[in-house]
């Protein structure tokens, strides 16, 4: 299994997947039968992450060929991604949080904490399964749900390591690693999402949906939630559309959204496209820097092409990076994707902040599918979930 960093690619991808997105993923996508078979699934995440391919895209494709009825499972699916992203984006002290206990919580470590840990992401805990998934993960960059959950829980409740670090270790090595869905996924499996519901790895659980390959032993037997100081925070208002300024525009991409072709940008003339060079994930481990860098330029050439307008890369997505090049092509409106809460959010911020002293103006253009879904995200899954229908009208 391999994931090239186009948006190609990701159709193809898709194309290959959509005729068994229907009632065979319902029944099967909770097996993992290993990284020789991922036939159950559709191992678009890396793709949809950077919005090589949209959410939008999948769902219409899988649609298109489907029943709501028949793929409504996969459908789910992919609105837990949408969940997820709105649920962060009304409480981002959750992610400042979980960022700034990442280095105290190594510091905390005991020397014997330390041999687990070096252990634990070297695949060499002696953990049938976990092993096996320490190594996948770092290999392929991907893992499937399931070996996820399990191995974000046996990290917890058997290795008892602090979660924050296990995220972290997942964010820097998966190809689709994502702030919203990898922070709030171990934060479930810890218990600190749906608060004092925590997520137990079995024995028995493994082997059944690994089909015998792994029976891992001695794995904890309970699962205490774990404590956190910060109470769950109040939902914060969604983002709201900003129009599009009319006239002349540079278009900046970056790691969270290249698919510039389908963002409405009606009203604006594009001038200049550019996309920094390098991904804003800081910490990513080769291959997660590698496939981003490439995504990037996919999405930046083809943002050029469709917009007939020169495509350059920056240094980063920094003032210093981008205001030469607002100038070589007079123009001193910037408009980019929205970006989510992340690193990148981090960075527009910084940027917007020095840009206006300067005189140059940053319109972030939020899609529809996030505006109309997002302010949904304000308790659990089950009631956003109810939504889906009406949010597919638009
Ligand atoms: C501890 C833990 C960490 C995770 N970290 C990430 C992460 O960093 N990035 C990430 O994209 N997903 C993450 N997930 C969610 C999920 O595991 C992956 O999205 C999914 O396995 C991707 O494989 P797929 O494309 O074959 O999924 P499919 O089963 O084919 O699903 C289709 C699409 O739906 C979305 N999706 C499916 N399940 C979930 C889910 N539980 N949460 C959010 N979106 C989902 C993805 O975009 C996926 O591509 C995490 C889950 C756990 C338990």
């Amino acid at each position: 299994m391999t994931f090239e960093p186009t948006r190609a690619a990701g159709l193809a991808r898709l194309a290959e997947f959509v005729p068994r997105a229907g009632r065979p993923y319902a029944a099967e996508r909770n097996t993992d039968r290993g990284p020789g078979d991922r036939s159950n699934v559709s191992t678009l995440s890396p793709w949809v992450r950077n919005r090589l391919v949209t959410e939008r895209e999948v769902v219409e494709a899988v649609l298109q060929r489907h029943s709501l009825d028949a793929a409504s499972k996969f459908v789910q699916e992919v609105y837990w991604r949408t969940y997820w992203k709105g649920w962060l984006e009304l409480r981002p002290s959750v992610w400042a949080h979980y960022t700034a206990a990442i280095e105290p919580a190594h510091a905390a470590l005991t020397s014997e904490d330390r041999v687990t840990y070096e252990a634990a992401i070297a695949g060499r805990t002696g953990i049938e399964g976990f092993d096996d998934w320490a190594r996948e993960l770092v290999e392929l960059g991907y893992l499937h749900n399931h070996a996820r959950m399990w191995f974000a829980s046996i990290w917890i409740f058997t290795l008892r390591l602090p979660w924050q670090l296990g995220a972290d270790f997942f964010l820097r090595h998966l190809l689709d690693g994502d702030p919203a869905s990898n922070t709030l996924s171990w934060r479930w499996v810890a218990g600190l999402q749906t608060v004092g519901k925590t997520y137990l790895a079995t024995t028995q659980n493994i082997e059944f949906a690994t089909e015998g390959r792994f029976s891992p032993r001695g794995l904890a037997t309970v699962a205490p939630a774990v404590d956190d100081d910060a109470p769950l925070p109040v939902p914060g208002p969604a983002p709201q559309a900003a129009a599009v300024p009319p006239g002349r525009v540079a278009l900046l991409l970056h790691d969270d959204d290249l698919h510039a072709e389908s963002l409405d940008l009606s009203g604006a003339e594009v001038v200049a496209v550019a996309s920094p060079a390098a991904t804003s994930r800081d910490g990513s481990a080769a291959p997660v820097a590698e496939f981003v860098a490439a995504a990037l330029a996919d999405g930046r050439e083809r943002a050029g092409t469709h917009y007939g307008a020169e495509a350059s890369v920056l240094d980063g997505l920094t003032a210093s990076a981008i205001l030469p090049w607002m100038h070589a092509h007079d123009v001193r409106q910037l408009v980019t994707p929205y970006a989510p809460v992340g690193p990148v959010r981090d960075r527009l911020d910084a940027l917007e902040r020095a840009l206006a002293p300067e005189g140059v103006t940053l319109t972030r253009v939020l899609r529809p599918w996030d505006a109309l879904a997002w302010p949904h995200a304000t308790r659990g899954f089950f009631p956003f979930r109810e939504q889906i229908p009406a949010l597919l009208q638009y």
